[in-house]
């Protein structure tokens, strides 16, 4: 049990290293999940530092299952890549979190950007681009509200193909952020390379700046040379106040994390955002 937002609690039954045993059970059941409905997706607020609304959400996936109860996305994620799920699954939430978002603007509230974990398989996938293009057809969505997060490991991989989907996801004008930054050891010189919007600083370090010299230094060197190359920040993990006062200080653009809120279900997201517009 982790204790979360002070008030609320998480119970993930399996945790990675626990479930090498059930996995070929969980594969079974993985694939039940999305006819059965029991995948859903929770929205985590971002917010721009200087205006203290929210911008952005991160979808994040749920999976209730009636055998292993609350699967950690991480399982599952494993889980799906292995077993091949992974495709059908990385669409659903695609289409699910436009979806959602879509709602929300012809509700009426003001209008944020979604942003959606990629998979490294996924974003592999020959038809990656016209996928995300069809969805965003389908409903109809300003592509400029969808943003992919592609961890900054992955990126490293595959390279020259990846580079060629960003530009195109570019142009069709979906933005492009690079999650966990600073965990895969590539210099920010590297990601000069790359079409992108956003760096998420990972959420160790922001843990760690207040009492450890390295990260600090590691989270001001890259909040600094972001502005120099013109990509936006988002901190990651924040959870007091002290965090939250030294990266604004420090010229960091938006944060995430538990001290502005959890990851919430849709409803508590429209509640925030009612907040902000005075609606
Ligand atoms: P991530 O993309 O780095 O997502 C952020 C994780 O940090 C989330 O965990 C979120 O609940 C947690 N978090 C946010 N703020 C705080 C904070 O202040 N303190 C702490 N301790 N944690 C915070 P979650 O939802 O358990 O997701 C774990 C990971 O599972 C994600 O890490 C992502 O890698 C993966 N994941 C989740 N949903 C998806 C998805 O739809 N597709 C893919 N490919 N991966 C997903
Ligand atoms: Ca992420
Ligand atoms: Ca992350
Ligand atoms: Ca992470």
């Amino acid at each position: 049990v982790k204790k979360m937002g002070g008030h609320n609690y998480k119970f993930y039954n399996y945790e990675l290293d626990e479930f090498v045993k059930e996995e070929q059970e969980m594969e079974k059941a993985l694939y039940h999940a999305i006819e059965n409905q029991e995948l859903k997706l929770v929205y985590q607020p971002i917010i721009d530092v200087n205006t203290n609304e929210i911008v952005e959400v991160e979808a994040l996936l749920r999976w209730t299952s009636p055998v292993y109860g609350s699967v950690s996305p991480l399982v599952l994620i494993q889980i799906a890549e292995q077993s091949g799920f992974i495709y059908e699954i990385g669409e659903w939430v695609l289409r699910e979190a436009c979806n959602q978002n879509k709602q929300w603007q012809e509700e009426g509230y003001p209008p944020v950007v979604v942003s959606v974990n990629v998979s490294a398989l996924q974003f592999d996938q020959p038809n990656f681009v016209e996928m995300v293009n069809k969805i965003l057809e389908d409903i109809d969505m300003d592509p400029s509200y969808l943003e992919l997060e592609i961890t900054e490991t992955n990126a490293m991989d595959r390279v020259d193909e990846k580079l060629e989907k960003m530009e195109s996801l570019k142009s069709m004008g979906v933005r492009i952020s690079i999650d966990d930054f600073g965990t895969g050891y590539s210099s920010l010189a590297y990601f000069t390379r790359f079409p992108i919007d956003t760096l998420k600083i990972d959420r160790s370090f922001i843990n760690d700046m207040l009492n450890d010299e390295n990260a600090k230094t590691i989270v001001t060197t890259i909040i600094n040379l972001a502005k120099t190359i013109k990509i936006k920040i988002i901190a990651e993990g924040v959870e007091t106040v002290e965090q939250l006062e030294y990266l604004k200080q420090k010229g960091c653009d938006k944060i995430q994390g538990y001290y502005f809120s959890r990851p919430v279900a849709p409803d508590l997201i429209r509640e925030m955002l009612k907040e902000d517009s005075k609606l």
